[in-house]
């Protein structure tokens, strides 16, 4: 991608009203556009970071077994009258379909996926099943804010999973927290499972918890083993599994995983014949992550007073070219017998993209070198390069997340790279 090109182009003011680090960097370097409060449009460097997420969190879900489907975002209100939850939950969107039809915006799939499983299994031999998506969600949020962490729409991942005994669902539960490590794990965000209250439909829950001062989540983690509780469950200082003295954090839940209650699984009649003959109500589970949190998150915990400084597996692109000396016609060498700094930049540029290495080229002929190496700050992007008339055979390398130069011939970036 050429950035003389990309839209839209980095603002050198903070917007207005922008509460976070998180809205700040990520509007400032043009990943995002705020619509209104928790409402944003993702921009092309936003939506490449989305999908890289998501793509990680797909090929997880799939490995345990995970179908992929994708439920409505418009609901009917009818299931949601049988919940309860149409009127137990305040931060539901209600509307009117035609004729007046109680409609609702999905803010999660219990209330479409129960009775969608109830009417098409039969005997034990269809269970277990495991579908997920990964689709936008709403929540009609009185204060939406702190950027991508609180959103009104906003991306997430829910998977549910439905069994035909408690033992077997813990089993799967037990793959599915080892599957969210992993997810974080490869998107290099290190997270703290935490212990959690499981609200009106399961006795617990397990948090995955990001630490960093602009969470909205308190925790509690022992100093001296790796426990960790929520603010909610915690009723003593001293922690349970060792007697250690617990440490109040602030934090950023990214995911979250629940054994359910019966509860959803009666309302739909979500049963089936067991090998016994009896009808039984199946056992479920349900497995949340916020991919646009998720991003918010890594920004938080990942950025200087430059900018953002993204991991390389979920970064929009994997090297900056910041060219300089780009003025001039191609034509130049032909003249003087030289390559010129713009050719050198078009001849990696295409190279790297011929070894399917993503790249983004700051080929901007009305910008000077300090407001280049200023934008390749703020949007963060892993491998900085600079080619000019002063670097020769050789290229300079800089990594977003270290101080230190270094310079290469190309044979030797493009080994580093691929490495
Ligand atoms: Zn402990």
């Amino acid at each position: 991608m050429k950035y003389s090109k990309l839209f839209p182009k980095t603002l050198k003011q903070t917007p207005t009203g922008a509460d976070s680090l998180n809205l700040q960097f990520l509007t400032r370097a043009g990943f995002i556009h705020q619509e209104m409060a928790g409402v944003y449009t993702y921009l092309l460097l936003g939506w490449r970071v989305l999908d890289k997420i998501s793509d990680i969190v797909r090929e997880e879900m799939n490995a345990i077994g995970g179908q992929e489907v994708i439920m409505p975002v418009l609901q009917p209100a009818d299931s949601w009258k049988k919940t309860g939850r149409y009127t137990s939950m305040d931060v539901l969107f209600k509307l009117k379909g035609a004729s007046e039809a109680d409609l609702i915006l999905g803010p999660t799939h219990e209330e479409i996926v129960y009775p969608l499983v109830a009417e098409n299994i039969e005997s034990y031999k269809d269970l277990p099943i495991y579908l997920y998506q990964i689709q936008v969600k709403f929540r009609n949020e009185p204060r939406a804010k702190a950027g991508l962490l609180r959103g009104r729409e906003f991306l997430m991942k829910d998977l549910y999973s439905f069994h035909v005994s408690d033992e077997d669902r813990d089993n799967y539960y037990e793959k599915a927290r080892k599957a969210y490590l992993e997810i974080f794990k490869k998107i290099g965000l290190p997270v703290i499972e935490t212990k959690a209250g499981g609200g009106t439909f399961s006795s617990i829950s397990q948090e995955f918890q990001v630490l960093t001062p602009s969470g909205e989540d308190t925790i509690f983690i022992c100093k001296d083993c790796s426990y960790a509780i929520n603010r909610e469950l915690v009723d003593s200082k001293k922690c349970p599994e060792c007697g250690g003295s617990l440490e109040e954090k602030k934090a950023i839940e990214v995911g979250n995983i629940f054994p359910l209650k019966r509860a959803f699984a009666e309302v739909f009649n979500l049963s089936f014949i067991a090998a016994d003959g009896q009808k039984t109500i199946v056992s479920a589970g349900c497995y949340g992550l916020g991919i646009s949190r998720t991003m918010g998150a890594i920004v938080e915990v990942f950025h200087d007073d430059k900018g953002i400084i993204w991991p390389e597996s979920v970064a929009p692109f994997l090297v900056h070219i910041v060219g300089l000396d780009m003025e001039g016609p191609l034509t130049r060498s032909a003249r003087s017998g030289q390559v010129s700094a713009r050719e050198k930049a078009e001849h990696i540029y295409n190279l790297l993209q011929a070894e399917s290495v993503e790249v983004l080229f700051d080929d901007r002929t009305d910008v000077s070198a300090g407001e280049k190496f200023a934008d390749a700050d703020l949007i963060g992007i892993p491998y900085r390069i600079v080619v000019s008339k002063k670097t020769g055979d050789k290229l300079e390398i800089k990594k977003r997340s270290e101080k230190e130069t270094r310079f290469l011939i190309l044979e030797e970036l493009i080994k580093m790279l691929k490495d």
